[in-house]
């Protein structure tokens, strides 16, 4: 008796030789081949006759084989032909090098090929794929609907075609039934088997709808179900609030007081919903999302200074030292007044101030600390953490975020980004995040002119750089190398930094880079704020967060190199103050989607949009590492396209996780099986925010 276990070897036609080839490809039992889904289809159902083919389309025709035979040509190649005729019309199918083929046919057989038409003196079909009519085989590879699979190299579609034939015809009908018959029939899904069939060798496309639509729903369903439960149980771990001594100090009134602009009605909201979260008993659990500039760390410091008035420490952590070292001046300049202690955690003090830091934080005597992943490290204890702020969040892991919430006792959690968080996403990885949007930028904002410029105006761009100099203005260099690289063709930093300051040499320079020291960079940031430096050379270091507001010129080199959302961070950096920014791109794309990415960002300013953009642009996988979302891999749901079918199956494992918490009904057995196999350990980190 067979098994879906059991290995792939046992599939006619999988020998030993083209196993590896299969292992490579990540199947490994039968049960992996028939979850192995075709990555397209091509429909070969139409026959047409040869006398209405179009030279260049991609047809199908069916004939009799006229005559056939090896052709050599000039060079040493071979050439193998079929003249094929259809009684309206001849077409030959040529094959190079592939002189075994001619075994399989015989003069007077009738064959399907499909293949692209070309006119060469006569209509013909280079390699088409061929079909052999005979009345007791069904077609496979012509003639029909035929997926279309995403393989390795060396393992043709041809042979992966016929083998997954195989495997669907003789084990369709061993695989399982996840879904309970209720929540099938109220969905309105078909069999698993059926779906099995006809994802892959399907009739018409309307089956193939019907059978993706069932196997996404099954894949959503069990991702759903293990997101219930875990939230199920964190329910239950939360433990009570601890008894709150409310602060005389009343930081947030003194604060208010001595705010230095007036907050835009979004953060005024924002603020609101925040305070609401704190004041009640449970774990606030909230997601802000803002395009750059839009105000967030105000919003930072709200929260904080809330947690603080109930007597517990705050801890603010940033993706690059540089950022968190910013946040720290900010918070020390603006809560000075409020006699607050502020401490800064980040890789590169040295081991006496680190040491006496970490003594501050466990015994409470710092209220605030701000810093980078350092924040996590094992040899940080906080005295009483009663909240976490992530900023860009979309920098960090969900493994990050969890080990900072783990610092303290259920502690309040806000993490903030730019990247606004698609439908899909909101459903499974951010389901228990509460999600405020600040959708305002402060007045006088956004008033950023983007440019793609080419080469030839670089002189003309120099002098409009110097000319904003003299009126007070900033400006950001960027290059995306610090070294020139042999490997890459890309400008770098340091070579540059040179040549600018020979043509700048009446203004001050800065250089800014990863690899310097931390007072290096300590030093060129704060004299950059101090208007002492008026060109900041820069690699991305200071992609996100940096807030120097009377910057107002951004020039990024190599720009075709930059992926959109890093190219809207960057330009971030700029339109921060009351007047007019520019930002130039430099670069000549080699490919279509490069152009597309600079004419995007050229044409929009909107985080949205962009956003958008960089997700048609990139595909999702890798706009969402797995890394970033923690999400498992999925085979065949599309986390932009199936929010439908996302919604709904979370709808129904809700409902199954409330009637049988534990999975203890036998016929949700299958369901645990499944939860354990395709997500594995994970499971348990899906769905923390
Ligand atoms: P981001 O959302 O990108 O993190 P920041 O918090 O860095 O934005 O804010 C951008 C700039 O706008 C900062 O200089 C900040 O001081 C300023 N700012 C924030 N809120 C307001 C406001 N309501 N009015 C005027 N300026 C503001
Ligand atoms: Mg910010």
């Amino acid at each position: 008796m067979q098994q879906l276990s059991d290995s792939v070897q046992f599939v006619k036609g999988v020998g030993p030789q083209r196993l590896r080839l299969f292992h490579r490809c990540g199947i490994f039992t039968i049960e992996d081949l028939l979850y192995y889904f075709p990555r397209r289809y091509e429909d070969r159902s139409h026959i047409k006759p040869i006398s209405k083919l179009k030279v260049g389309d991609f047809e199908t025709v069916r004939g009799k084989i006229l005559t056939l035979g090896v052709r050599p040509t000039k060079s040493k190649l071979k050439i193998f032909q079929l003249a094929v005729s259809d009684g309206t019309g001849i077409i030959y199918a040529t094959y190079f090098n592939q002189n075994y083929l001619k075994r399989f046919f015989k003069v007077g057989d009738e064959v399907i090929l499909s293949g692209k038409v070309s006119l060469f003196k006569t209509l013909q079909m280079n390699s088409p794929d061929y079909e052999l009519i005979s009345d007791e085989k069904e077609k496979i590879h012509s003639g029909r609907i035929v997926p279309i699979y995403p393989l390795t190299e060396n393992l043709n579609q041809r042979f992966f075609r016929k083998v997954a034939k195989q495997a669907v015809d003789k084990y369709f009908y061993l695989v399982k039934d996840i879904l309970p018959p209720e929540i099938k029939r109220k969905e309105n899904l078909i069999d698993i088997k059926e779906a099995i069939k006809n994802i892959h060798f399907p009739q018409n496309f309307l089956e193939q709808e019907k059978a993706r639509e069932r196997l996404v729903f099954d894949e959503f369903f069990i991702l759903q179900v293990g997101i219930a439960l875990r939230r199920q149980y964190l329910k239950k771990i939360s433990p009570a609030k601890k008894k709150e001594e409310i602060n005389k100090r009343n930081l947030v009134a003194q604060f208010k007081k001595v705010l230095p602009f007036k907050l835009t009605p979004a953060q005024q909201k924002v603020i609101k919903e925040i305070e609401k979260d704190i004041k009640s008993r449970r774990p606030m659990n909230r997601l802000i999302q803002g395009d750059v500039g839009s105000g967030k760390t105000i919003i930072a410091i709200y929260s904080l200074l809330l947690v603080l008035e109930r007597g517990s420490q705050g801890a603010f952590m940033a993706p690059t030292e540089i950022l968190a070292e910013q946040h720290y001046w900010t918070l020390q300049k603006l809560l000075l007044p409020l006699n607050i202690n502020i401490g800064l955690l980040i890789s590169e003090l040295s081991a006496k101030i680190k040491k006496e830091t970490l003594r501050k934080i466990r015994e409470g005597e710092i209220d605030i600390v701000v810093g980078t992943h350092s924040l996590i490290q094992k040899d940080v204890e906080y005295k009483d953490l009663g909240i976490v702020i992530i900023d860009e969040q979309h920098k960090f892991g969900v493994e990050q975020r969890r080990q900072l919430r783990k610092k303290g006792i259920a502690p309040h959690c806000l993490i903030m980004t730019a990247t606004p968080i698609p439908r899909t996403l909101a459903l499974t990885v951010y389901s228990d995040l509460d999600i405020s949007v600040i959708d305002e930028l402060p007045e006088g904002r956004g008033n950023i002119f983007t440019y793609w410029i080419e080469e030839e105006k670089r002189m003309k761009l120099y002098n409009f750089i110097r000319e904003e100099i003299q009126k007070g203005r900033q400006a950001y260099i960027v290059y995306p190398l610090i070294e020139k690289s042999e490997k890459m063709d890309l400008k770098d930093v340091q070579e540059n930094f040179q040549k600018l300051k020979k043509i700048f040499s009446d203004f001050n320079l800065g250089l800014l880079h990863g690899r310097m020291s931390k007072a290096q960079k300590d030093e060129v940031m704060h004299y950059f704020a101090q208007k002492k430096i008026d060109i900041l050379v820069s690699t991305t270091v200071i992609e996100v967060g940096i807030d120097i507001p009377n910057a107002g010129i951004m020039v990024i080199e190599n720009a075709e190199h930059f992926g959109l959302s890093q190219l809207h961070q960057l330009r971030g950096r700029i339109g921060r103050g009351p007047f007019k920014s520019y930002c130039f791109l430099l670069g000549e794309p080699k490919t279509e989607e490069g152009i597309k990415r600079l004419n995007s960002i050229v044409s929009s300013q909107d985080g949205f949009q962009i956003a958008e953009d960089d997700l048609r642009l990139r595909g999702t996988g890798e706009f969402f590492g797995e890394r970033q979302h923690g999400l498992p891999e999925l085979k065949i749901g599309d986390i932009l396209k199936d929010v439908r079918i996302m919604e709904r199956a979370k709808n129904e494992a809700d409902e199954l996780v409330k009637r049988d918490y534990h999975l203890l009904l036998p016929e949700h057995q299958l369901i645990k099986r499944e939860l354990r196999r395709r997500l594995g350990e994970r499971w348990d980190l899906v769905s923390v925010g």
